[in-house]
């Protein structure tokens, strides 16, 4: 596996925005992914794991050190008796709709509720990737991860990611996913042919609803129930998106080539001109906002990379 110098990044990441990889490796084996990391320790530099960049802003000066961006993409059945609950293996660099692709295309069902969301498998683990009331953490049964120092595998199972919303053990810096192990549901033809049209259903319907390119989707967390006071019939209100659109900002804030989307208050949208540091502001003239209003500063979902 190579490792190549001084590559640009702005044509990986949704944002298509931020400057290059000082080192750059795409590993497919384990032993690839070992080299990368030897690589990274003699030259004493950091490493960050990028999937489809659906989810980071990148630097406008790029990244010091050695970007990996997973690249074992295989998807396979590991254990299918007769019974229904049948497990999928599917590589880090995997993006997610070719596992639900793969999935149904075998009659495996469940994983189409996160149609259409941009990304790899590495990059969905690391976020506990959600949709209304889906979370990844209700399929994931096991992994296996690498210890970034050691460069060693370890096999592990759902607990030790320690899920939550926007979270698992992934963020502490020092594992990468190598692949993770999921349990779908066998179905027949029919209750197939269902699950396919869902799949296309809530396609269409995330197409009407967010912006689909040069975005990061979702810029800040929700809050949690703790966090507010503010509620709507005896609930508490935790969507952050509800008070951005109270600011009237939808469509109508934008810094330089940033702004924020007519379709969804709590996504930024480039318009072909941005730079990181434009959305950068942007977010923090949004974050300003909220606080002024509702005196709460929302948290970032987007990873800031480089900065
Ligand atoms: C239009 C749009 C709509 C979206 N809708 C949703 C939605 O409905 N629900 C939702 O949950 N998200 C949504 N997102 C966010 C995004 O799709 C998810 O966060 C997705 O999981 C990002 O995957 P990625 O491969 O692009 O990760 P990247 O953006 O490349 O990386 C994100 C983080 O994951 C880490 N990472 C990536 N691979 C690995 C690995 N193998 N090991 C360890 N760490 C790794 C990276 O280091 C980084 O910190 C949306 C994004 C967009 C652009």
């Amino acid at each position: 596996m190579e490792i190549k110098e001084n590559i640009p990044l702005n044509n990986k990441t949704w944002f298509k925005t931020g400057g290059a990889a000082e080192y750059y490796a795409e590993p497919v084996s384990t032993d690839d992914y070992k080299s990368a990391l030897d690589f990274a320790h003699e030259k004493n530099c950091e490493v960050f794991l990028l999937g489809c960049g659906a989810n980071v802003l990148i630097s406008d000066d790029g990244f010091n050190g050695l970007v990996i961006k997973p690249s074992n993409t295989n998807c396979e059945i590991i254990f299918a008796d007769n019974d229904e609950d049948i497990l999928v293996r599917a590589g880090a660099g995997t993006e997610i709709q070719n596992f639900i692709n793969f999935c149904l295309s075998s009659n495996l069902t469940g994983f189409e509720e996160f149609s259409g969301i941009p990304g790899t498998i590495g990059g969905a683990v690391f976020i506990n990737i959600h949709y209304f009331e889906f979370l990844l953490s209700d399929f994931l049964i096991s992994a296996r991860v690498i210890n970034k120092s050691t460069g060693e595998i370890n096999e592990v199972s759902r607990e030790w990611f320690d899920f939550g919303y926007d979270k698992s053990k992934l963020h502490d810096g020092n594992w990468i996913l190598f692949d993770a192990v999921f349990k779908l549901k066998k179905v027949d033809d029919i209750k197939t042919a269902f699950a396919k049209g869902r799949s296309v259903e809530i396609i269409r319907h995330r197409e009407n609803r967010y912006p689909t390119e040069r975005t990061c989707g979702s810029f800040f967390q929700n809050f949690s129930p703790d966090e507010i006071n503010f509620e709507i019939n005896g609930k508490k209100q935790i969507h952050i998106a509800y008070y951005l659109d109270k600011l009237g900002i939808k469509g109508e804030l934008s810094i330089g080539g940033a702004h924020v989307s007519r379709k969804h208050a709590n996504m930024i949208e480039n318009d072909g001109t941005a730079t990181s540091a434009d959305i950068l502001n942007l977010a923090k003239k949004m974050q300003e906002l909220v606080k002024g209003k509702y005196g709460i500063v929302p948290k970032l979902e987007c990873q800031l990379i480089g900065f």
